[in-house]
């Protein structure tokens, strides 16, 4: 739409993309608002909505995901959580331990999150553990964040801020249109053998039900290395920044699967531009009921924020306003 579209201007597109059949998503940016078809099998004839009052130019878009690229939004999605961003200038670090085990640890390691000045608790209370024998979590006792199956979905509303979408469920079809249909923003992670396009197209499938608030996890992939638990591809960061609006955050906690080198692959998330970390941080690591391998210690946590911020500071010295990368 022009800038000066007026708000009546994108409902009358809107109500002639709807009355044709498909589904309208329009989308605010920072000088104008693009409104994204979804639903149509094949090409649409654009001329019927060239001559509508406001519109400035019908797009096509070419390639199999269309409400994720900078063809439909080019200014970076910008996902707020209270008062907090992920996307925008701010580093956003999502830390805390694996699993929510009791709410002594909780609480413990929530406090040393809160004095990093990170902004995003996290913990699993139901985890989608390989062997059925591992510990499962809490379940409806902790906080809430990974949802495992659909009906975690409502419980995540109720209780939690942003719902995860783990490795393992990246295509659950049904449980990324249960999130697409939450006002909760999504945390969508990198599916261990996913490629870039799947992992793109998940996160098509929850815009599509008209959440646009989607976060971008890369927490590695499988390949032949044995010297790690996944192989962190950080190089999906530039590379995703070049296709789509959506933020990204790298976890090189199950990016590397190994404490010691989880700061150093952290400092390189934000060098290669990531919009904020997640990290996985425990009171007593060698005690954790999962993932306690790659769990930091606090005071280990404390020191890799602070480095992660000096480098941060080094690329946009002001602390906000875009970053230039890619
Ligand atoms: C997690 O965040 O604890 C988790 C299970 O991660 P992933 O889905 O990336 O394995
Ligand atoms: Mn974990």
């Amino acid at each position: 739409m022009k800038p000066s579209a007026t708000a009546r201007e994108i409902d009358a597109v809107v109500n002639v993309i709807e009355a044709i059949g498909f589904r309208a998503h329009p989308m605010p940016g920072a000088t104008r608002t693009a409104i994204g078809i979804t639903g149509n099998q094949g090409p649409i004839d654009g001329r019927r909505f060239e001559n509508l009052p406001g519109v400035a130019e019908v797009i096509r878009v070419t390639k199999p995901y269309k409400l994720i690229t900078l063809d439909l939004r080019p200014d970076k999605t910008m996902v707020r959580v209270g008062d907090a961003t992920i996307g925008g200038g701010e580093l956003a670090i999502i830390a805390g331990p694996c699993a929510i085990e009791s709410r002594e640890q909780a609480f413990a390691v929530a406090e040393a999150v809160k004095q990093s000045g990170a902004r995003f608790f996290r913990g699993g209370v139901w985890k989608p553990r390989t062997s059925p024998y591992t510990f499962q979590g809490l379940g409806e006792k902790g906080i809430v964040t990974e949802a495992v199956e659909e009906s975690h979905v409502d419980l995540i509303e109720k209780y939690g801020d942003v719902i995860q979408i783990g490795a393992r469920n990246m295509q659950n079809f049904s449980l990324l249109k249960r999130a697409g249909r939450s006002k909760l923003p999504v945390l969508l992670k990198r599916g261990m053998a996913a490629t870039l396009e799947e992992w793109l197209l998940a996160a098509e499938y929850i815009m599509a039900e008209g959440n646009y608030n989607v976060i971008l996890c890369e927490r590695g992939v499988r390949t032949f290395a044995q010297h790690t638990r996944n192989t962190l591809d950080l190089a999906s960061v530039p590379a995703i920044r070049r296709i789509s609006h959506l933020p990204v955050i790298v976890d090189p906690s199950h990016g590397t699967g190994t404490a010691y080198m989880v700061t150093p692959l952290a400092r390189a998330g934000i060098a290669v531009g990531a919009d904020g970390l997640m990290i996985e941080v425990h009171n007593q690591p060698e005690l954790a009921l999962s993932d306690s391998a790659q769990a930091l210690t606090l005071s280990e946590y404390a020191q890799l924020i602070e480095e992660v911020r000096a480098i941060r500071c080094l690329m946009a010295p002001d602390g906000d306003g875009p970053l230039k990368t890619a």
